[in-house]
Protein backbone atom coordinates (compact mmCIF):
# COMPACT_ATOMS: atom_id res chain seq x y z
CA UNK A 1 0.00 0.00 0.00
CA UNK A 2 3.37 2.65 0.66
CA UNK A 3 4.19 1.57 -2.87
CA UNK A 4 0.60 2.09 -4.44
CA UNK A 5 0.74 5.45 -2.11
CA UNK A 6 3.55 6.74 -3.57
CA UNK A 7 2.73 6.13 -7.12
CA UNK A 8 -0.42 7.91 -6.42
CA UNK A 9 1.54 10.74 -4.67
CA UNK A 10 3.57 11.74 -8.02
CA UNK A 11 0.38 12.59 -9.91
CA UNK A 12 -0.67 15.03 -7.31
CA UNK A 13 2.36 16.19 -6.09
CA UNK A 14 5.06 17.05 -8.60
CA UNK A 15 7.22 19.72 -6.63
CA UNK A 16 6.43 21.72 -3.41
CA UNK A 17 4.35 24.05 -5.28
CA UNK A 18 2.08 21.17 -5.95
CA UNK A 19 1.95 19.80 -2.24
CA UNK A 20 1.11 23.83 -1.46
CA UNK A 21 -1.24 24.03 -3.47
CA UNK A 22 -3.18 21.00 -2.51
CA UNK A 23 -2.31 21.91 1.35
CA UNK A 24 -4.13 25.83 0.86
CA UNK A 25 -7.21 24.38 -0.96
CA UNK A 26 -8.03 22.56 2.51
CA UNK A 27 -7.59 25.21 4.82
CA UNK A 28 -9.64 27.09 1.90
CA UNK A 29 -12.25 24.04 2.18
CA UNK A 30 -12.07 24.15 5.79
CA UNK A 31 -13.72 27.49 5.77
CA UNK A 32 -10.30 29.16 7.03
CA UNK A 33 -10.01 33.41 7.39
CA UNK A 34 -6.46 33.54 7.58
CA UNK A 35 -3.98 30.96 6.24
CA UNK A 36 0.21 30.72 6.82
CA UNK A 37 2.27 29.37 4.74
CA UNK A 38 5.97 29.24 5.65
CA UNK A 39 8.73 27.46 3.49
CA UNK A 40 12.61 26.75 4.37
CA UNK A 41 14.51 26.32 0.78
CA UNK A 42 12.35 26.63 -1.84
CA UNK A 43 10.32 24.48 0.38
CA UNK A 44 12.62 21.70 -0.15
CA UNK A 45 12.94 20.96 3.89
CA UNK A 46 10.33 22.22 5.35
CA UNK A 47 6.57 23.66 3.92
CA UNK A 48 4.07 24.61 7.22
CA UNK A 49 0.66 25.62 6.40
CA UNK A 50 -1.44 26.95 8.95
CA UNK A 51 -5.43 27.75 9.05
CA UNK A 52 -8.02 28.65 11.66
CA UNK A 53 -10.41 26.67 10.04
CA UNK A 54 -13.02 23.95 11.39
CA UNK A 55 -9.85 21.37 11.54
CA UNK A 56 -10.06 17.68 12.14
CA UNK A 57 -11.25 15.81 15.40
CA UNK A 58 -8.67 13.30 16.61
CA UNK A 59 -10.71 9.80 15.63
CA UNK A 60 -11.14 11.91 12.23
CA UNK A 61 -7.12 12.16 12.29
CA UNK A 62 -6.31 8.62 10.39
CA UNK A 63 -9.27 9.21 8.18
CA UNK A 64 -8.19 12.28 6.83
CA UNK A 65 -4.52 10.56 6.58
CA UNK A 66 -5.78 7.53 4.16
CA UNK A 67 -6.35 7.14 0.61
CA UNK A 68 -9.75 7.90 -1.10
CA UNK A 69 -11.14 9.37 2.62
CA UNK A 70 -12.94 12.43 1.55
CA UNK A 71 -15.72 14.54 3.81
CA UNK A 72 -16.42 16.45 0.90
CA UNK A 73 -18.43 14.52 -1.76
CA UNK A 74 -20.66 11.21 -1.41
CA UNK A 75 -20.56 9.98 -5.08
CA UNK A 76 -23.74 10.79 -6.30
CA UNK A 77 -22.54 14.56 -6.68
CA UNK A 78 -19.22 14.14 -9.05
CA UNK A 79 -20.89 16.24 -11.92
CA UNK A 80 -21.88 19.44 -9.07
CA UNK A 81 -18.34 19.99 -6.98
CA UNK A 82 -18.12 23.12 -5.30
CA UNK A 83 -15.43 22.27 -2.56
CA UNK A 84 -11.62 21.94 -3.93
CA UNK A 85 -10.98 18.82 -2.78
CA UNK A 86 -12.85 16.01 -3.71
CA UNK A 87 -10.19 12.92 -4.37
CA UNK A 88 -9.35 12.20 -1.07
CA UNK A 89 -5.70 11.98 -1.83
CA UNK A 90 -3.40 14.67 -1.37
CA UNK A 91 -2.91 13.94 2.05
CA UNK A 92 -1.68 10.16 1.87
CA UNK A 93 0.21 11.28 -1.30
CA UNK A 94 2.31 13.60 0.91
CA UNK A 95 2.33 11.38 3.63
CA UNK A 96 4.05 8.99 1.49
CA UNK A 97 6.66 11.74 -0.15
CA UNK A 98 7.79 13.27 2.71
CA UNK A 99 7.71 13.13 6.41
CA UNK A 100 4.03 15.02 7.63
CA UNK A 101 2.76 15.69 10.64
CA UNK A 102 -0.80 17.10 10.92
CA UNK A 103 -2.20 18.87 14.05
CA UNK A 104 -5.61 19.53 14.33
CA UNK A 105 -8.31 20.76 16.34
CA UNK A 106 -11.96 20.72 16.02
CA UNK A 107 -14.29 23.39 17.83
CA UNK A 108 -15.14 21.27 21.48
CA UNK A 109 -12.30 18.71 21.06
CA UNK A 110 -8.61 18.15 22.41
CA UNK A 111 -6.31 19.04 20.05
CA UNK A 112 -4.45 16.12 18.53
CA UNK A 113 -1.19 15.32 15.65
CA UNK A 114 -0.59 12.80 13.65
CA UNK A 115 2.34 11.89 12.13
CA UNK A 116 3.31 9.53 8.53
CA UNK A 117 6.39 9.37 7.18
CA UNK A 118 7.30 6.80 3.54
CA UNK A 119 3.25 6.28 4.20
CA UNK A 120 3.06 4.74 7.91
CA UNK A 121 1.08 6.56 10.28
CA UNK A 122 1.92 6.47 13.51
CA UNK A 123 0.08 7.01 16.36
CA UNK A 124 -2.75 9.78 17.28
CA UNK A 125 -0.92 12.29 19.97
CA UNK A 126 -2.33 14.53 22.30
CA UNK A 127 -0.95 18.18 21.55
CA UNK A 128 -1.17 22.12 21.84
CA UNK A 129 -3.06 23.82 19.22
CA UNK A 130 -5.46 26.84 20.03
CA UNK A 131 -7.77 26.05 16.63
CA UNK A 132 -7.68 25.20 12.89
CA UNK A 133 -4.98 23.14 11.37
CA UNK A 134 -1.46 22.82 10.86
CA UNK A 135 0.36 20.55 8.53
CA UNK A 136 3.99 20.50 8.54
CA UNK A 137 5.96 18.49 5.76
CA UNK A 138 9.32 18.03 5.87
CA UNK A 139 11.78 16.75 3.94
CA UNK A 140 10.12 16.52 0.54
CA UNK A 141 10.56 13.11 -1.95
CA UNK A 142 13.62 12.35 0.53
CA UNK A 143 12.52 8.85 -0.23
CA UNK A 144 12.14 9.26 -3.97
CA UNK A 145 15.40 10.15 -5.06
CA UNK A 146 14.47 10.28 -8.87
CA UNK A 147 12.20 13.25 -8.07
CA UNK A 148 14.42 14.69 -5.25
CA UNK A 149 16.61 15.47 -8.46
CA UNK A 150 14.71 16.77 -10.47
CA UNK A 151 13.63 19.61 -8.25
CA UNK A 152 14.84 22.91 -9.79
CA UNK A 153 16.74 25.63 -7.92
CA UNK A 154 15.16 26.62 -4.02
CA UNK A 155 15.05 30.14 -6.03
CA UNK A 156 13.06 28.76 -8.66
CA UNK A 157 10.78 26.59 -6.35
CA UNK A 158 10.01 29.20 -4.17
CA UNK A 159 9.16 31.37 -6.97
CA UNK A 160 6.70 28.65 -8.34
CA UNK A 161 5.20 28.53 -4.50
CA UNK A 162 5.03 32.31 -4.96
CA UNK A 163 2.99 31.65 -7.59
CA UNK A 164 0.86 29.52 -6.60
CA UNK A 165 -0.08 31.52 -3.60
CA UNK A 166 -0.97 34.12 -5.39
CA UNK A 167 -2.87 32.55 -7.64
CA UNK A 168 -5.06 30.77 -4.89
CA UNK A 169 -5.10 34.54 -3.23
CA UNK A 170 -7.05 36.47 -6.06
CA UNK A 171 -9.46 33.41 -6.27
CA UNK A 172 -10.02 34.21 -2.43
CA UNK A 173 -10.15 37.82 -1.54
CA UNK A 174 -11.66 37.21 1.42
CA UNK A 175 -9.09 34.71 2.85
CA UNK A 176 -5.96 36.58 4.14
CA UNK A 177 -2.51 35.23 3.36
CA UNK A 178 0.56 35.64 4.71
CA UNK A 179 3.71 33.50 2.72
CA UNK A 180 7.26 33.51 4.45
CA UNK A 181 10.36 32.00 3.66
CA UNK A 182 12.36 30.90 7.36
CA UNK A 183 15.12 29.34 5.61
CA UNK A 184 17.98 29.68 7.63
CA UNK A 185 17.60 31.06 11.67
CA UNK A 186 16.68 34.06 10.98
CA UNK A 187 12.77 35.47 11.73
CA UNK A 188 11.85 34.47 8.23
CA UNK A 189 11.03 36.92 5.56
CA UNK A 190 7.18 37.86 4.12
CA UNK A 191 7.37 36.82 0.38
CA UNK A 192 3.52 37.98 0.14
CA UNK A 193 1.04 39.53 2.16
CA UNK A 194 -2.83 40.09 1.60
CA UNK A 195 -4.91 40.92 4.33
CA UNK A 196 -8.55 39.47 4.51
CA UNK A 197 -11.01 41.22 2.62
CA UNK A 198 -14.35 42.67 3.02
CA UNK A 199 -17.39 43.89 0.63
CA UNK A 200 -19.08 43.39 -2.66
CA UNK A 201 -17.58 40.93 -5.51
CA UNK A 202 -16.10 43.87 -7.47
CA UNK A 203 -14.67 45.97 -4.11
CA UNK A 204 -13.07 42.59 -2.64
CA UNK A 205 -11.45 41.51 -5.91
CA UNK A 206 -10.36 45.16 -6.81
CA UNK A 207 -8.74 45.59 -3.30
CA UNK A 208 -6.84 41.85 -3.96
CA UNK A 209 -5.52 42.73 -7.10
CA UNK A 210 -4.12 45.39 -5.69
CA UNK A 211 -1.87 42.98 -2.93
CA UNK A 212 -1.29 40.59 -5.96
CA UNK A 213 -0.52 42.58 -8.87
CA UNK A 214 0.09 46.24 -7.34
CA UNK A 215 -1.79 49.11 -6.68
CA UNK A 216 -0.73 50.57 -10.12
CA UNK A 217 -2.52 48.05 -11.96
CA UNK A 218 -5.04 47.77 -10.22
CA UNK A 219 -6.12 51.40 -10.01
CA UNK A 220 -6.08 51.55 -13.96
CA UNK A 221 -7.51 48.24 -14.74
CA UNK A 222 -10.56 47.91 -16.76
CA UNK A 223 -13.50 46.27 -15.09
CA UNK A 224 -14.66 43.39 -16.93
CA UNK A 225 -18.50 41.68 -16.32
CA UNK A 226 -20.37 40.10 -18.86
CA UNK A 227 -22.50 37.14 -19.51
CA UNK A 228 -23.27 35.11 -22.55
CA UNK A 229 -25.15 31.54 -22.72
CA UNK A 230 -24.85 30.36 -19.28
CA UNK A 231 -21.33 32.17 -18.67
CA UNK A 232 -20.48 35.05 -16.44
CA UNK A 233 -17.04 36.49 -17.35
CA UNK A 234 -15.96 39.04 -14.47
CA UNK A 235 -12.69 40.12 -13.45
CA UNK A 236 -10.18 42.95 -14.02
CA UNK A 237 -7.78 43.11 -17.44
CA UNK A 238 -5.07 45.81 -17.76
CA UNK A 239 -4.32 48.49 -20.20
CA UNK A 240 -2.12 47.23 -23.10
CA UNK A 241 0.50 49.10 -21.74
CA UNK A 242 0.93 47.11 -18.69
CA UNK A 243 1.87 44.15 -20.49
CA UNK A 244 4.59 41.85 -19.45
CA UNK A 245 7.45 39.72 -21.98
CA UNK A 246 5.76 36.98 -20.25
CA UNK A 247 2.54 35.51 -19.61
CA UNK A 248 2.69 35.26 -16.13
CA UNK A 249 0.58 37.66 -14.71
CA UNK A 250 -2.58 36.02 -15.93
CA UNK A 251 -4.63 34.91 -13.52
CA UNK A 252 -8.04 32.67 -15.08
CA UNK A 253 -10.40 30.89 -13.18
CA UNK A 254 -13.50 28.76 -14.07
CA UNK A 255 -15.89 28.10 -11.17
CA UNK A 256 -13.39 29.65 -8.62
CA UNK A 257 -10.37 27.36 -9.57
CA UNK A 258 -7.52 28.40 -10.70
CA UNK A 259 -7.05 27.32 -14.24
CA UNK A 260 -4.31 27.30 -16.84
CA UNK A 261 -5.47 26.32 -20.42
CA UNK A 262 -4.63 27.42 -23.83
CA UNK A 263 -7.80 28.23 -24.65
CA UNK A 264 -8.36 30.21 -22.42
CA UNK A 265 -5.17 32.24 -22.88
CA UNK A 266 -5.47 32.13 -26.06
CA UNK A 267 -9.02 33.78 -26.44
CA UNK A 268 -6.97 36.36 -23.56
CA UNK A 269 -4.27 37.29 -26.42
CA UNK A 270 -6.72 37.38 -29.40
CA UNK A 271 -8.48 40.12 -27.69
CA UNK A 272 -5.58 41.94 -27.38
CA UNK A 273 -4.50 40.92 -30.70
CA UNK A 274 -4.52 44.36 -32.15
CA UNK A 275 -2.65 46.26 -29.49
CA UNK A 276 0.13 43.96 -28.64
CA UNK A 277 3.36 42.50 -30.49
CA UNK A 278 4.21 39.44 -30.43
CA UNK A 279 6.50 38.74 -27.37
CA UNK A 280 4.05 41.00 -25.14
CA UNK A 281 1.56 39.73 -22.53
CA UNK A 282 -1.90 40.80 -21.55
CA UNK A 283 -1.99 41.21 -17.61
CA UNK A 284 -5.80 40.28 -16.48
CA UNK A 285 -7.64 38.22 -13.58
CA UNK A 286 -10.70 37.05 -14.95
CA UNK A 287 -13.16 34.33 -13.66
CA UNK A 288 -15.70 32.37 -15.34
CA UNK A 289 -18.89 31.24 -13.67
CA UNK A 290 -21.11 28.63 -15.13
CA UNK A 291 -23.49 25.80 -14.15
CA UNK A 292 -20.53 22.79 -13.21
CA UNK A 293 -22.72 20.68 -16.09
CA UNK A 294 -20.95 22.82 -18.90
CA UNK A 295 -17.47 22.40 -17.96
CA UNK A 296 -14.95 19.73 -17.10
CA UNK A 297 -12.68 20.64 -14.35
CA UNK A 298 -11.49 17.12 -13.46
CA UNK A 299 -9.38 16.35 -16.79
CA UNK A 300 -5.77 15.94 -14.78
CA UNK A 301 -5.18 14.97 -11.10
CA UNK A 302 -3.72 18.68 -10.47
CA UNK A 303 -7.13 19.94 -11.64
CA UNK A 304 -5.74 22.70 -13.75
CA UNK A 305 -6.98 22.33 -16.74
CA UNK A 306 -10.55 22.84 -17.76
CA UNK A 307 -12.79 21.21 -21.05
CA UNK A 308 -16.11 23.30 -21.24
CA UNK A 309 -18.66 21.35 -23.23
CA UNK A 310 -18.53 24.49 -25.40
CA UNK A 311 -15.46 25.91 -25.89
CA UNK A 312 -16.58 28.74 -28.46
CA UNK A 313 -18.64 30.05 -26.40
CA UNK A 314 -16.15 30.67 -23.75
CA UNK A 315 -13.81 31.92 -26.30
CA UNK A 316 -16.46 34.05 -27.78
CA UNK A 317 -17.09 35.69 -24.46
CA UNK A 318 -13.72 36.43 -23.68
CA UNK A 319 -13.14 38.11 -26.81
CA UNK A 320 -16.14 40.02 -27.24
CA UNK A 321 -15.83 41.51 -23.72
CA UNK A 322 -12.50 42.72 -23.34
CA UNK A 323 -12.43 44.34 -26.93
CA UNK A 324 -15.89 46.02 -25.84
CA UNK A 325 -13.79 47.16 -22.66
CA UNK A 326 -11.09 47.97 -24.59
CA UNK A 327 -12.25 50.38 -27.10
CA UNK A 328 -14.59 52.04 -24.30
CA UNK A 329 -11.02 52.80 -22.72
CA UNK A 330 -10.02 54.12 -26.21
CA UNK A 331 -8.46 51.51 -27.89
P1 LIG B 1 -9.73 15.99 -0.07
O1 LIG B 1 -9.34 17.41 0.15
O2 LIG B 1 -9.73 15.62 -1.51
O3 LIG B 1 -10.98 15.58 0.67
P2 LIG B 1 -7.32 15.41 1.34
O4 LIG B 1 -6.45 14.22 1.37
O5 LIG B 1 -6.74 16.69 0.84
O6 LIG B 1 -8.59 15.05 0.48
O7 LIG B 1 -7.91 15.64 2.78
C1 LIG B 1 -8.61 14.56 3.38
C2 LIG B 1 -9.58 15.06 4.42
O8 LIG B 1 -8.88 15.62 5.53
C3 LIG B 1 -10.50 16.17 3.93
O9 LIG B 1 -11.63 15.66 3.27
C4 LIG B 1 -10.84 16.89 5.23
O10 LIG B 1 -11.93 16.25 5.86
C5 LIG B 1 -9.60 16.71 6.08
N1 LIG B 1 -8.73 17.90 6.05
C6 LIG B 1 -7.56 18.03 5.37
N2 LIG B 1 -6.98 19.22 5.57
C7 LIG B 1 -7.81 19.89 6.42
C8 LIG B 1 -7.77 21.21 7.03
N3 LIG B 1 -6.78 22.06 6.78
N4 LIG B 1 -8.79 21.53 7.86
C9 LIG B 1 -9.81 20.66 8.11
N5 LIG B 1 -9.89 19.43 7.57
C10 LIG B 1 -8.91 19.04 6.74
MG1 LIG C 1 -7.59 18.22 -0.49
Amino acid sequence: DAAINRIAAGEVVERPASAIKELVENAIDAGALRIGIDIADGGKTLIRVSDDGCGIAPDDLPLAMSRHATSKIDGSDLLNIHTFGFRGEALPSLGAVGRLTITSRAEGADAASLGVAGGEMGPVKPAALNAGTTVVLRDLFYATPARLKFMRTDRAEAQAISDVVKRLAMAEPGIGFILRDVSGDGEGRAMFRADPETGDLFGAMHQRLGSVLGRDFADNALKIDATRDGIRLFGYAALPTYSRGAAVAQYLFVNGRPVRDKMLTGALRAAYFDFLSRDRHPVAALFLDCDPTLVDVNVHPAKSEVRFRDPGVARGLIVSALRHALAEAGH
